[in-house]
């Protein structure tokens, strides 16, 4: 069952230097129970995609058109004192890239929390720290951590706390954005872990987890998304576009980070030259011609569709 849908949705940055196209006609959904995975180099809008699919937009940034459907409800077109009052934090909730940046320097967390939750349901303060205490708890996070200042804190700790407040009111759908890329490796298991925690216990039922980091992406998803100057080029069941990346960006992504990788190993390295395009004037056709290797005429011309070339598997590429 579908939780989430987005459909042809566009959003761009209105700045004195230009429009900058970050969501461009990007349509994709996310089921009931799943962890998709977003990757893309940075830059490539996928930040601005996931505010997107929650509709926190704010400017520069604006929603062009499309439609966002969540658990039956058309959020994009709700005002945002509706979806402040009814929809983030109870049914959907983000995580931002970074975790201090999420939290208040000056406040303890038990207080940042009492003001969060009181933005959507009127309750008071001792049920609320009562409310933190008990998750914290649950999720094996010590709860004295609710008497601390956040820089008080270590990384990997801030982040897990950003996690368990973000989802105190059990939003079905949670929004991951970049959240282990200032991690060492073991402190991102533990962010993973709490994660994986998190929808085993029925808190959430699923995950949009964003990073350039297919390695980590791959240890959670079920299905990733491939975004490249502000679209989705490919969508696959994890383990299939691991082993048989078809659009030539994803071959070159997949096989410049997953180099130790036996099926990685038996396919020739690639080499992805140039830079990522500007999103102020993207390129004609296909975005991605300047950089590919297999480019036609017809690419620099002609934006290729996203179709279905198999069970699953979708790929917005004129080889297919
Ligand atoms: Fe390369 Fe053309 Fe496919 Fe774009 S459409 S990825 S330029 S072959």
């Amino acid at each position: 069952m579908t939780l989430l849908m987005a459909e042809n949705i566009k959003a761009y940055y209105f700045t004195r230097m230009g429009t900058i196209r970050a969501v461009d006609g990007v349509s994709l959904g996310v089921d009931k129970g799943m962890v998709l995975g977003v990757i893309g180099e940075s830059g490539c809008g996928k930040s601005t995609f996931i505010n997107t699919l929650m509709m926190n937009i704010r400017s520069p940034l604006r929603f062009i058109e499309g439609r966002v459907e969540l658990d039956g409800l058309v959020i994009s077109e709700m005002s945002r004192e509706q979806l402040k009052k009814d929809i983030w934090g109870k049914l959907v909730a983000l995580v931002p890239q970074s975790a201090l940046n999420a939290l208040m320097p000056t406040m303890k967390i038990r207080d940042f929390i009492v003001d969060a939750v009181r933005q959507h349901q009127d309750l008071p303060k001792e049920e609320i720290v009562g409310m933190a205490r008990r998750r914290f708890e649950e999720l094996n996070l010590p709860s004295d951590t609710l008497n601390l200042y956040p820089h008080e804190l270590s990384g990997g700790m801030r982040q897990r706390a950003v996690i368990a407040i973000a989802t105190l009111l059990n939003p079905k759908l949670l929004l991951a954005d970049e959240v282990t890329s200032a991690l060492d490796v073991s402190t991102q298991k533990q962010v993973l872990n709490l994660l994986a925690d998190l929808r085993k216990r029925r808190i959430i039922d699923s995950v949009v987890y964003v990073s350039h980091d297919i390695a980590v992406v791959r240890q959670v998803a079920d299905k990733m998304a491939v975004m490249y100057a502000g679209k989705v080029v490919e969508v696959a069941p994890t383990e299939d576009m691991i082993a048989k990346p078809l659009h030539p960006y994803t071959t070159a992504l997949v096989n410049s980070v997953l180099t130790l990788e036996p099926e990685v190993r038996k396919r020739e390295l690639s080499y992805l030259p140039g830079e990522p395009p500007s999103l102020i004037n993207p390129p004609r056709g296909c975005r991605f011609h300047p950089r590919c290797s297999f480019a036609k005429e017809k690419c620099e011309t002609e934006e290729p569709p996203l179709v279905e070339v198999s069970e699953k598997r979708l790929v917005s590429c004129h080889l297919f």
